[in-house]
């Protein structure tokens, strides 16, 4: 399998190198020359496969002969080493959980696969020099990715986050494990972060000597992985025999394109929800056709607080780029900081079920489809522990009285960052040092 710059100008480069790259030279994202099938067999026998099983089938034809089949199978049982669990909430109505993995949140899959599959390229090309993958984070993205690529050989990571403006679990989570993880805080905000990240990528006296990579959605093997979670809801659920309807909550889109991906793979969905909060630039297009982003809005869920999703084009390019047929499985909505807070309340107390902001606006989107089309059966993920977002949960809800061990682990550990105010701290780092 080889993959395109989806702006094409960019030669065709086979998974590893796309892996590698990240982005091509073109700024296009990476996509696959061919959406893969999966034979019949594989959906008729799901229920027999274990999860290990169904990754393999699933992501063989995506990583083609980059990855012999046993260092596949390796991959994916050491990625997947905990439990996607569906909860049935309502009749009809249940959450798909992705939170149980090392750092509570489902982008761990993603952050996972790509730093063993990135280690696994290094190893095979016999590289002695170092790789850098740089990241600003604001919030869970960092987390995920120093957990995913910690005492992987031959990787180091540099991670970037304003200072004061992610939570303490989080805060936590990317500036305590230490090894081959360094942590900058920055005197600023979440773009200021960016804009350093972004001008080290250009910055030849770093780039001459270190190689830089990124890991954020874009890279293919953050991105693809992600359609193994319908799958596993696929299996659980075949059952029912009735229609699927996923919800997902989005921010830059990565995660509902993979699971359209697994649709044009074969798996039978009625309709996929875009569920957004206050960033509203997609159900705005699925309505008029025009894609006007405009200023971010920063709301409770702020994983999602995007307003030029970077992964849509690869949504569009999975439906041939036509909003009609488009529009014919993704239904797009949108909902407040209010209702997305209501809801939280509602859920908990009539069902004894604590939601997390984005999989609180995730529940909304999928009732309102839900409501004009009763005879499916609906599932919205749970892309969050909401233990994450405390200050956002604990006044509705109150206290908790048990914190996942994930948690329990990161309380004594203490921080250590280099904090920053300017980029020629960080590009000190780089270059001054050794
Ligand atoms: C990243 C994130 C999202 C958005 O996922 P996309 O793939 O960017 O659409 C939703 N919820 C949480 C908790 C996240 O961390």
């Amino acid at each position: 399998m080889n993959y395109y710059s989806l702006n094409k100008k960019a030669p065709m480069v086979s998974f590893d190198e796309a892996v590698i790259r990240g982005i091509a030279p073109d700024k296009g994202l990476y996509f696959p020359e061919e959406i893969p099938q999966l034979p019949a067999s594989f959906w008729e026998n799901i229920e027999e496969l274990s999860k290990e099983e169904i990754a393999c089938i699933a992501m063989k034809p995506f990583v083609g002969d980059t990855i012999d089949d046993a260092s596949l199978k390796e991959i994916v049982t050491d990625v997947l080493s905990f439990d996607f669990p569906i909860i049935e909430i309502e009749d009809q109505v249940a959450t798909l959980e992705l939170f149980h993995g090392p750092t509570l949140a489902f982008k761990d899959v993603g952050a996972r696969f790509m730093a063993r599959c990135l280690g696994h390229f290094l190893k095979q090309r016999n590289q002695t020099e170092e790789v850098t993958v740089l990241v600003a984070t604001s919030g869970d993205t960092g987390g995920a990715v120093a957990r995913g690529f910690y005492k992987v050989p031959g990787i180091k990571v540099v991670i970037l986050y304003p200072s004061g403006k992610v939570s303490d679990i989080q805060e936590k989570q990317l500036t305590t494990l230490g090894e081959n993880i360094t942590a900058f805080e920055v005197d600023g905000t979440f773009d200021d972060c960016q804009a350093m990240v972004k001008r080290a990528f250009l910055d030849t006296e770093i780039t001459d000597v270190h190689q830089l990579t990124s890991a954020n959605s874009i890279n293919v093997a953050r991105w693809l992985p992600q359609l193994l979670y319908y799958l596993f809801a696929y299996k659980a659920l075949k059952k029912h025999q009735k229609p699927l309807v996923f919800s997902v909550p989005s921010g830059n889109f990565g995660n509902i394109c993979a699971g359209m991906m697994a649709h044009r793979m074969g798996m039978p969905v009625q309709q996929f929800v875009a569920a957004v909060n206050s960033n509203t630039t997609i159900p705005r297009f699925m309505q008029s056709g025009i894609y006007a982003p405009t200023k971010t809005v920063p709301t409770i869920s702020n994983a999602m607080d995007v307003s030029d999703p970077s992964n849509f084009v690869r949504v569009l390019q999975l439906f041939e780029n036509d909003l009609g047929t488009l529009s014919r499985k993704l239904t797009s909505y949108s909902y407040c900081d209010l209702a997305t807070r209501a809801t939280v309340r509602e859920v908990h107390e009539k069902h004894n079920y604590i939601l997390d902001p984005h999989g609180a606006v995730g529940y909304l989107g999928l009732k309102a489809y839900l409501k004009e089309h009763p005879e499916a059966y609906g599932i919205f993920l749970e892309t969050a522990h909401p233990v994450k977002f405390l200050p956002a949960i604990t006044p509705i809800v109150g206290d908790y009285k048990t914190l996942p061990e994930q948690v329990k682990e990161l309380m004594g550990e203490k921080k250590n960052t280099l904090k920053i105010t300017a980029y020629n701290q960080l590009k000190g780092y780089f270059t001054l040092k050794e």
